[in-house]
């Protein structure tokens, strides 16, 4: 399978989009024609354990990686998931599915990608001959940084630097990310917000000038962001694997359609669901669900990105985030393909903050999707609800994703016309990495003490405590540099010496 950029150019094998992470015209990469399922091979997924299934998938996408290698990979990635199972799909008593992906490394489910790229990237690299060390520049709402920073410490012939917002992320993130071992590894506080984080790293992607002084040092520029095909890739195999045990739970039948709602911020998570269905799977509709950042929301109603409003800092503060880099992946589908225009979108966004589709493709969206936003008030209300009703607590993410689904099930319930299909939610988050706001939500209560929102959470609902979140408790901080946006750039060639 060859990879083509959404602004035009060349196609490239899935070693070197992996590698370079970022087209050289700023375009994302996306697969050259999306493969399909065969109904043996859906019969043939039934059977399967995670790895198992996301080999099958993954395979059909990255034929140039060695089929033994990616299992091995694969298996290795996934054995380190708390329970054995990735994504463990759970009934909840109001008729919805909760598929949970919290239960690697990090506690998010960043993990489902990030213990699988370092492999795809070193691989990669391996492949194309490359000699020089592997630069990974990430920026981070902050799942993202630590899944990261887990799946790539001490790996040879890689270094890392995560930024993340100062004051944009939880403590525990924060905790999480600063206690982090590994002797190839930074961790830098940014002044501003998430977008300013990325745009700064995106910007130092694209600069030539960049790229030349750092191959000099002997280092090569590659994200484990979801801009990077090789993170994007993975979460697809996870809706096939949430239809494969409702089929074999035989709460659906083969081919019936399914939905999904999802907590979304960079739109990666979400695309992936888009992938699946392009790939065969039987999706019904793709919720996209907002915090009160409900840029896309708006974009789903009207048309019209406006990336340019403020960004408020909410309870979900990994889907923060105005500028949705994956969405430029769906409206190059949603334009037939078409380089050109994408490219001149792309640039109106960096210049003007602003884009625009046209009807048609409006349509096309509206079948496809429901988008919905809800605030901090209604989402604390949900988790509490939710808790009360059918004792089970979700994470603040997950809270927006539940929110907008039982909206979007009243809604489509009032319709008498409207098809209805089983809905299931996307949880992307331990209850235990937002503890304090979780508290709070669940009992009113305030707590200034992320470990004592976690121990008043176990008592209250007995769900067991990650791990990896109980072990950084006494752990003491190692990064505590703080700088300006701007200053990014200097921050990265201190950190190489
Ligand atoms: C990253 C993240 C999201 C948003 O996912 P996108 O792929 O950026 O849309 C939602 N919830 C949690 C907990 C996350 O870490």
């Amino acid at each position: 399978m060859k990879f083509i950029s959404t602004r035009g150019g060349d196609a490239v094998t899935g070693a070197q989009a992996v590698v370079q992470g970022i087209a050289e015209n700023g375009g994302l990469y996306v697969p050259e024609v999306f493969p399909s399922v065969t109904e043996e091979e859906m019969e043939a997924l039934l059977g399967m354990d995670y790895a198992e299934r996301a080999a099958l998938l993954l395979l059909k996408y990255f034929d140039d990686y060695g089929e033994e290698g990616l299992k091995e990979a694969l298996k290795e990635a996934y054995a380190q998931f708390e329970g054995g199972d990735p994504a463990p799909l759970l009934r909840m008593d109001n008729g919805m599915y909760m598929l949970e992906l919290f239960h690697g490394p990090t506690c998010a489910f960043k993990d489902i990608a990030l213990t699988v790229l370092p492999y795809l990237l070193r691989t990669g690299c391996d492949m194309l001959g490359i000699k020089e060390e592997i630069l990974i520049l990430t920026a981070t709402s902050g799942d993202t940084g630590k899944a990261a920073l887990e799946g790539f410490r001490d790996k040879a012939g890689v270094k890392i630097a995560v930024f993340y917002p100062e004051d944009g992320v939880s403590k525990m993130q924060k905790l999480q990310m600063c206690t982090t071992d590994g002797e190839n590894v930074d961790v830098v506080a940014v002044r501003g917000n998430f977008d300013d984080c990325q745009t700064a790293v995106k910007k130092i992607m694209n600069s030539e000038t960049c790229r030349a002084e750092l191959k000099e040092k002997g280092y090569l520029l590659s994200s484990a962001n979801s801009i990077n095909i090789g993170r994007l890739l993975p979460q697809i195999v996870y809706y096939f694997s949430a239809y494969c045990d409702l089929v074999n739970a035989e709460q659906i039948k083969m081919g019936e359609k399914v939905n999904f709602a999802v907590p979304t911020g960079n739109f990666g998570n979400i695309l992936a669901g888009y992938y699946a269905k392009r790939m065969g799977l039987p999706v019904g509709t793709l919720v996209c669900a907002s915090n009160k950042n409900c840029v896309l929301t708006d974009f789903f109603k009207t048309g019209n990105y406006v990336a340019k409003r403020p960004l408020f800092r909410t309870m979900s503060p990994s889907m923060d985030i105005l500028v949705s880099s994956n969405l430029e992946r769906l409206i190059f589908e949603l334009s037939g393909r078409d380089a050109a225009l994408t490219a001149e979108r792309m640039r109106s966004l960096a210049e003007t903050g602003k884009y625009s589709v046209r009807a048609e493709e409006m349509k096309e969206l509206r079948t496809l999707f429901y988008a919905g936003c809800t605030n901090d008030a209604d989402t604390v209300e949900c988790m509490y609800d939710f808790f009360m009703d059918y004792g089970y607590p979700m994470d603040t993410h997950t809270g927006v994703a539940m929110s907008v689904a039982q909206r979007f099930e009243a809604m489509v319930e009032e319709d008498k016309d409207a098809e209805k299909f089983p809905t299931v939610v996307i949880s992307t988050a331990s209850p235990y990495k937002f503890p304090q706001d979780v508290l709070y939500a669940l009992t009113g209560n305030d707590v200034k003490d992320s470990f004592k929102g976690v121990k008043r959470i176990h008592l209250l609902t007995a769900m067991k405590v990650p791990e990896s979140l109980k072990s950084i408790r006494y752990k003491p901080p190692r990064f505590k540099t703080v700088v300006s946006a701007d200053k990014i750039y200097d921050e990265v060639k201190k950190f190489l010496g």
